[in-house]
């Protein structure tokens, strides 16, 4: 654990990573939530928890050795520029309205970003891009995401990892995907009653997605539908519920950069998902 320094929003010091219940905005875990050591801790976890259990529960995981490692070893270190913060370097849980209509899938934390802010895709230029896209859309309350703590709120809206961690060089193995896969297993079917659009960004999100519902019970097409930008397919829950799943390349500065996304692309998928949630354009 590194030193202690103040924290951009409230100035209160912390240690990095942050011990859990120590005061950090929108920290959901205590000092006494269970830690999850290996897969089946996970497992078992995640099986029985509400929304508020779960998301402490993730955010003081360490079920992946590798994973565990690389953001405490970013949080001590820091990028030059974040020098003077404390990072976060726990697990990212999902973030938004506990009754979302619409629900986004990402990939994981970014290094620098949800691993030092402690809130997903918060503090990265594609958190940046997609904050801007769900503001001019009515879906979150203000155009930036900066820091946990900021005021920023997502109006009808979830977003959610499908790694928890951040990984070294944005790629996850499929041991560490799996033994993630719990939590946003039970943490899609917590939120499932209110959610009529799921936006996944990149094809990782989509499979996840996909998966996971698939997993729960949902019809979902086979083949498996193929991802694309703006691609869309439905899935059936057991009790007849639709759900639909749309596709988005991810904000990322290699596609924003090229000109692959543009701010129009982003926003006509999340205008899609908001419509089909009946949640208003602010
Ligand atoms: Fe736990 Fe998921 Fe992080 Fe692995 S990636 S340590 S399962 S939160």
């Amino acid at each position: 654990m590194s030193d202690l320094l103040p924290h951009p929003v409230t100035g209160q010091a912390f240690a990095s990573p942050v011990p859990p219940g120590t005061g950090w905005p929108d920290d959901p875990a205590a000092a006494g939530t269970p830690v999850a050591e290996t897969a089946d801790d996970v497992a078992r976890l995640a099986a029985v928890a509400d929304l508020p259990a779960l998301d402490a529960a993730v955010s003081v995981c360490r079920a992946c050795p590798r994973l565990v490692t690389w953001r405490e070893d970013v949080a001590a270190t820091k990028r030059a520029s974040f020098a003077d913060q404390p990072y976060w370097g726990r697990p990212v849980a999902g973030w938004g309205d506990p009754q979302p209509g619409v629900l986004i899938v990402g990939l994981a934390p970014a290094a620098n970003g949800g691993n030092r802010t402690g809130r997903i895709f918060t503090g990265d230029r594609s958190g940046d891009w997609l904050f801007a896209a769900l503001h001019r859309v009515g879906l979150a309350s203000q155009p930036h995401s900066v820091h946990a703590g900021d005021g920023q709120r997502l109006l009808g809206c979830r977003m959610v990892a499908t790694v928890r961690c951040a990984p070294p060089d944005n790629r996850p193995t499929v041991t560490e995907r799996d033994t993630c896969a719990p939590w946003l297993v039970r943490e899609v079917a917590l939120v499932a009653p209110w959610v009529r659009a799921v936006v996944c960004l990149g094809l990782y999100g989509w499979d996840a997605a996909l998966r996971t519902f698939r997993s729960l019970g949902y019809d979902v097409p086979r083949p498996k539908p193929r991802f694309g930008h703006g691609s869309e397919t439905v899935v059936v829950s057991p009790d007849g519920d639709r759900v639909t799943v749309l596709g988005s390349y991810h904000p990322s500065q290699q596609n924003t950069f090229t000109g692959k996304l543009t701010e129009p692309m982003l926003d006509a998928v999340l205008r899609r998902a908001a419509a089909l949630a009946g949640v208003l354009e602010g």
